[in-house]
C-alpha cells in the first residue's frame, strides 16, 4: 500500500503512526499517511528557520520570482499525476480537477511571483513644527516561518493559494493539509524540488487537528504567523493558541451565502449560474449558495427550473468524464449532511427534490453520495436556513420588495459571499454594496481574478488575501526614519 510521508528539510520522512487515507467514491483505503509528532513537527519548524537563514534570504525578489515561475511549471508537467491525485483523495469529478484545482494552483505561483515584484516602497517626507525634516520609509520583510493549515474541499487550490505569497515574500512554510486529503501537498514537495526552492523553505506535516499535527503547529513558539482555512469554530480554536504568542493570523471560514434573484435576471443565465452555486464539487465550496431568494412573481418557475438542473445531474464515478456529482467527502461529513437533510423536514421543509441518497448497485453505494437537494417552505429561524451545511444542497424563499430581500440576506453571523441576479444595473449595484460579505457578485458566481480582496465578515474570517492583500500579510513592515 502507497505511504504518503511527511516532507521535512527536503527529505521525505517516516513516523511513528498512521492513518488511512480514503477514497469517497467507494470507502476504500488507497493509501496510509504518516501522522507528524510533536518532535517532527518541531523538526519541520527548525528546519524552516535554518531556511530563512541561508540561501533561501539571500536570493532577492527577481530570483525568487524565477523559482516560483518554476514551481508553477513542476505543477504543469505532472498534471495529471495531481488531478489524479486530488479526484481520488475528494472524489471530486475530474473534469473539475482538471478545469479548476490545477491549473489554479499554478496560477496561484504565477500571479505572486508577478506581483511581488511591483510590491514597491512607502515613502514619506517628514517636516515637524520645530523644522527638522526627516525621511521615512518602510522596507518589508518576510514573517518568518508561516504556519498553512487547509481543508479538504479545494486541497490544492487552497494551499497553494497561501503558500505561494508566503514564499513570494520570502518566508518558509510549514503547512498541514487536512487529514482526509494528504496527496497533493506532498506532491507538491516534488515540484518544489524540481524548481530548486531549497530544502526547509516547504515542508509538510500530517495528522489531525488537536492534540495532532494541526494543534502542534499553532502552538510552537517557532511559527511566526498562521494562516488558516477551514471551519468557523476551528478558526476560534486556533485563535485561542495563537493568542499566548500572539501570532498575526489570516482566517478564511465558513459561510452560508445567499444569492438574490429578481424577476427581471436573464432567467437562463440565473438558474444555470444557481445550478453551480449551489452544487458545484457537491456544495463543498465556501462561496456555494445555501440561501436563494427568489422575487415572488419568478418563484415558481425558478424552483422548477432548478429542479429540472438538480434532477439532470449525473452521480458518477469520479474518474468518469460525464461525472458532474462526486461523493462527499467522508462518511462523517455525510452523516452530517444527512442530519441536516432530516432537521429540514423536521422543521417544516417542503421536499422539492432529493433528500436522500442515490443508489447505484455497485461498489458506489459504499461511497460517500447524496442526492442534490432543495427545499422551500422554511421559516428564516429554521437551523437549516441559519447554518452551513456544506452539501449539495439548497432553501428556496420568496420576496416581494428589494428592501425585504437585502435584510433576508444579511441576516447571518457569516460574511462570506453574494450573488445578485438582476438586468437593471442600477439595482445590481445598489443591492451588491448593501450586502455584508467579503465578495458579492453580479450575473455570475465564483468569477475570480486572483489579484481581487479575498476573505469574509463576521464568523468568514479575518483579514483578506489576494493581490496584494496577501503580499500585505506575508510580510512585515519595518519602517525606517532618517533625519536630514
Ligand atoms: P476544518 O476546520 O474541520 O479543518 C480544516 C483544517 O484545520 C484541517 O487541516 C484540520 O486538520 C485542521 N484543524 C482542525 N482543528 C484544528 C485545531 N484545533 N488546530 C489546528 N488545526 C486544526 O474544516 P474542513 O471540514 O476541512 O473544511 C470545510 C470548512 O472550510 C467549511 O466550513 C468551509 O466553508 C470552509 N472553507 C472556507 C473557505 C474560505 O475561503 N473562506 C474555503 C474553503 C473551505
Amino acid at each position: 500500500m502507497k505511504l504518503i510521508q511527511n516532507y521535512i528539510d527536503g527529505r521525505f520522512v517516516p513516523g511513528k503512526r498512521e492513518f488511512a487515507d480514503v477514497n469517497p467514491a467507494d470507502g476504500t483505503v488507497i493509501a496510509q499517511v504518516t501522522e507528524a509528532d510533536e518532535a517532527q513537527v518541531d523538526e519541520a519548524v527548525q528546519s524552516a528557520h535554518r531556511a530563512l537563514r541561508g540561501e533561501w534570504s539571500r536570493l532577492g525578489v527577481r530570483e525568487r520570482a524565477v523559482r516560483l515561475r518554476k514551481v508553477a511549471d513542476a505543477i504543469e508537467k505532472r498534471f495529471d499525476c495531481f488531478v489524479e491525485a486530488e479526484v481520488a483523495d475528494t472524489g471530486k469529478p475530474v473534469s473539475l480537477a482538471s478545469k479548476l484545482d490545477v491549473p489554479r494552483a499554478a496560477a496561484n505561483f504565477r500571479v505572486f511571483a508577478d506581483l511581488v515584484k511591483l510590491s514597491g516602497l512607502e515613502s514619506f517626507q517628514t517636516e515637524t513644527p520645530d523644522g527638522t525634516n526627516a525621511l521615512n520609509y518602510a522596507v518589508r520583510k518576510p514573517l518568518g516561518v508561516v504556519g498553512v493549515i487547509t481543508p479538504w474541499n479545494l486541497p490544492l487550490l487552497l494551499l497553494t493559494w497561501k503558500v505561494a505569497p508566503a514564499l513570494a515574500c520570502g518566508n518558509a512554510v510549514v503547512v498541514k493539509p487536512s487529514e482526509e486529503t494528504p496527496s497533493t501537498a506532498t506532491l507538491l514537495a516534488e515540484a518544489m524540488q524540481d524548481a530548486g526552492i531549497p530544502n526547509g523553505v516547504y515542508n509538510v506535516v500530517h495528522g489531525f487537528g488537536p492534540g495532532s499535527a494541526g494543534e502542534f503547529l499553532t502552538q510552537h513558539p517557532g511559527v511566526n504567523a498562521v494562516t488558516f482555512t477551514g471551519e468557523s469554530r476551528t478558526g476560534t480554536a486556533i485563535m485561542k493558541t495563537v493568542a499566548s504568542t500572539v501570532k498575526p493570523v489570516s482566517f478564511e471560514l465558513g459561510g452560508k451565502n445567499a444569492a438574490i434573484v429578481f424577476a427581471d435576471c436573464n432567467f437562463e443565465e440565473a438558474v444555470n449560474g444557481l445550478s453551480d452555486a449551489v452544487f458545484l464539487n457537491s456544495g463543498q465550496v465556501c462561496l456555494c449558495a445555501e440561501r436563494l431568494y427568489v422575487e415572488r412573481k419568478i418563484f415558481d418557475a425558478f424552483v422548477d427550473a432548478l429542479t429540472r438542473k438538480a434532477e439532470s445531474l449525473h452521480p458518477g464515478w469520479p474518474k468518469d468524464e460525464k461525472t458532474d456529482l462526486g461523493p462527499l467527502i467522508s462518511k462523517q461529513h455525510r452523516e452530517k449532511v444527512l442530519s441536516y437533510y432530516r432537521l429540514a423536514e423536521e422543521e417544516g421543509a417542503t421536499v422539492v427534490t432529493g433528500g436522500g441518497i442515490p443508489k447505484f448497485g455497485d461498489e458506489r453505494d459504499n461511497g460517500f453520495y447524496v442526492q442534490p437537494t432543495i427545499y422551500t417552505g422554511l421559516s428564516e429561524s429554521a437551523r437549516c436556513v441559519k447554518e452551513e451545511i456544506f452539501g449539495p444542497v439548497c432553501h428556496i424563499a420568496p420576496f416581494d420588495s428589494e428592501e425585504q430581500a437585502v435584510a433576508m440576506a444579511n441576516d447571518t453571523k457569516y460574511g462570506l459571499a453574494a450573488s445578485i441576479w438582476t438586468s437593471n444595473l442600477k439595482r445590481g449595484h445598489r443591492v451588491a454594496q448593501q450586502m455584508n460579505v467579503g465578495i458579492t457578485w453580479v450575473n455570475c458566481w465564483f468569477l475570480r481574478d486572483l489579484r481581487t480582496p479575498f476573505g469574509g465578515a463576521g464568523l468568514s474570517g479575518i483579514g483578506r488575501e489576494g493581490g496584494m492583500h496577501s503580499l500585505n500579510f506575508y510580510s512585515e513592515l519595518n519602517n525606517i526614519c532618517i533625519r536630514l
